[in-house]
C-alpha cells in the first residue's frame, strides 16, 4: 500500500488501495495459527511427550506440571519472555503486543508506551491502516541498540508517515475516562495528558521465568534471565540448560533461540561439545523504510579501541532509493583499517532487511570489505549498492 501510495502520478494512477484490518488479521492467522499443531504432530513423530500448563520446579531435576510430576535427568528452560512490570498506576489498561495482534478492529486512537522495536512497527502498521498513532518514548533517543543517524532519519519516516513521536515523555500512569484511556507523561517541566482508545505496551520485554520456582532447583538468574556458560548449561546446576528469550546469553530474536535450542539439543544428546556462536546476529525493525544492524556500533568500536573507518552517507539520492520514491535512506559500514574487517553494518532503506544479511555474512565468515567490492552482484538490486558502502 506505502508503495502505491508512493508511486501515484509517478507510473501509477487510481485511487483506493486500502488496509482491510478483519481480512489482513484471517490472512495472518493462515501461518500463525497452524503453528501449534504442526509442532505437536513433528514431537508426535519424534517421540517426544507434550503436556499442556504451566511448569514450575519442584527441585533440582523435577517440574510440576498440571497436577503431573516429571523427573528427568536433565531440564532445558526455553521459556520465552514477557512484557517487563512498569510499576505505574493504571498498569492493568495496557494492551500485549500479541493483543495487539489479534485486534478484530483497529480503535481510531493508539498509544504505545516506550519507543522500541515493536512500538516503531505497530505504528507503522496502524498509521497506515487509517489510526492515530502516538509513541511515547522516555528518554531523548528510541531504538536503543541501532545506529542513532540512521535513526534519526527513521524519526523524519515515522513522522512523514504521521506517526505522533514524543521523546522524553516518560509515561507514569494510565487513567481510564469513559470508554477510553487517558495516559500521563511526567517530566520536571510538568504531566501532559494523551487521550487513546488503546494503550500498546511496547516498553520492553524481560525473561518469563519468574514463576518457575527457579529458586527450588537452585538455578541462578540475572536480570537477562537463567545464567549460564558457554555450553547454555546453568552456572549453579549442572542438570539444567537453557535457550532463547529465557537465558541471560544472546539478543531476543528468533533466530538466536533457534540456534541456541539446537546447542542445547546437542549437548544433551552428546555432552557439552557445542557452543552458541552469536558473532554477527542481524537485527530488522520492520518499519517501511525498515532498519536493519549487524555488529558493532560505531561508539562501540571507537570505545573498543579499534581503528575504523566509517564509511556513511544518505542513499535517498541513489537509484536504488529513487525508483521507489524512497525519501528516507541511508547506511553506515564500520571497517577495521588494518584488517579491512567489516565490524558492523547499519542500513536504512529498501531491501535493508535482506541486504543486512550479506553484511552478517561477510562478518561471520571474515570476508574482507575489497572482496565485497570486487563481487559481482545482480544488478539493479539493492545488495549491488553494497560496493558502494565500503
Ligand atoms: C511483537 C513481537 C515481535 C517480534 N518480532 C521479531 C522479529 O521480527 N524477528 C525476530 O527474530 N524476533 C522477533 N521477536 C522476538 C521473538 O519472538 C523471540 O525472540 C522468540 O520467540 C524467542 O523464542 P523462545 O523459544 O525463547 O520463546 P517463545 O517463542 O516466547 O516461547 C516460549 C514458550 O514457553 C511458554 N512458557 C513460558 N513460561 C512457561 C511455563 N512456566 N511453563 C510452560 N510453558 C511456559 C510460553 O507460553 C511460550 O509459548 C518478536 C517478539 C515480539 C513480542
Amino acid at each position: 500500500m506505502d508503495w502505491n501510495r508512493r508511486m501515484k502520478g509517478y507510473g501509477l494512477a487510481g485511487e483506493g488501495i486500502h488496509i482491510d484490518w478483519p481480512a489482513l488479521m484471517r490472512f495472518k492467522r493462515t501461518f500463525t495459527e497452524p503453528v501449534p499443531e504442526h509442532q505437536e504432530q513433528a514431537y508426535a513423530k519424534a517421540g517426544i511427550a507434550v503436556f499442556h500448563g504451566r511448569a514450575h520446579f519442584v527441585d533440582h531435576t523435577s517440574l510440576r506440571v498440571e497436577g503431573e510430576t516429571l523427573a528427568g535427568r536433565h531440564v532445558a528452560i526455553a521459556a520465552g519472555a514477557k512484557h517487563r512490570r512498569l510499576g505505574i498506576p493504571g498498569e492493568e489498561y495496557l494492551t500485549s503486543s500479541t493483543q495487539f495482534l489479534d485486534l478484530e478492529r483497529l480503535p481510531p486512537r493508539i498509544a504505545f508506551v516506550g519507543g522500541g522495536y515493536i512500538s516503531f512497527e505497530f505504528a507503522h502498521l496502524a498509521a497506515r491502516a487509517g489510526a492515530r498513532a502516538q509513541i511515547l518514548h522516555r528518554g531523548a533517543r528510541p531504538l536503543a541498540g541501532f545506529d542513532p543517524d540512521l535513526v534519526d532519519q527513521l524519526l523524519a519516516a515515522t513522522r512523514a508517515v504521521g506517526v505522533d513521536v514524543r521523546l522524553e515523555a516518560p509515561v507514569a500512569a494510565i487513567e481510564k475516562e469513559g470508554d477510553h484511556f487517558v495516559v500521563v507523561t511526567s517530566t520536571d517541566g510538568g504531566r501532559e495528558r494523551y487521550e487513546a482508545d488503546l494503550v500498546i505496551h511496547g516498553a520492553g520485554r524481560v525473561p518469563e521465568i519468574d514463576d518457575l520456582d527457579l529458586d527450588r532447583a537452585g538455578i541462578e538468574r540475572n536480570k537477562n534471565g537463567v545464567v549460564v556458560n558457554e555450553y547454555l548449561q546453568s552456572v549453579s546446576n549442572p542438570a539444567v540448560y537453557a535457550a532463547g528469550d529465557a537465558a541471560a546469553v544472546g539478543r531476543p530474536l528468533t533466530p538466536v533461540a533457534g540456534l541456541e535450542g539446537s546447542v542445547v539439543a546437542r549437548n544433551l544428546l552428546e555432552g557439552n561439545k557445542h557452543k552458541a556462536d552469536h558473532g554477527a546476529t542481524p537485527t530488522v525493525v520492520f518499519t517501511i523504510p525498515p532498519l536493519a544492524a549487524v555488529g558493532m556500533q560505531e561508539s562501540e568500536a571507537k570505545d573498543a579501541g579499534l581503528s575504523v573507518h566509517v564509511n556513511s552517507g544518505d542513499t535517498s539520492g541513489w537509484n536504488t532509493s529513487r525508483r521507489v520514491r524512497a525519501e528516507h535512506s541511508g547506511y553506515k559500514v564500520l571497517v577495521e583499517e588494518t584488517s579491512q574487517r567489516i565490524l558492523g553494518a547499519h542500513l536504512l532503506g529498501v531491501h535493508a532487511e535482506e541486504v543486512i544479511n550479506l553484511f552478517a555474512m561477510a562478518i561471520r565468515f571474515d570476508i574482507p570489505a575489497p572482496e565485497l567490492k570486487t563481487m559481482l552482484y545482480a544488478y539493479p538490486t539493492s545488495s549491488s549498492d553494497v560496493k558502494y558502502m565500503v
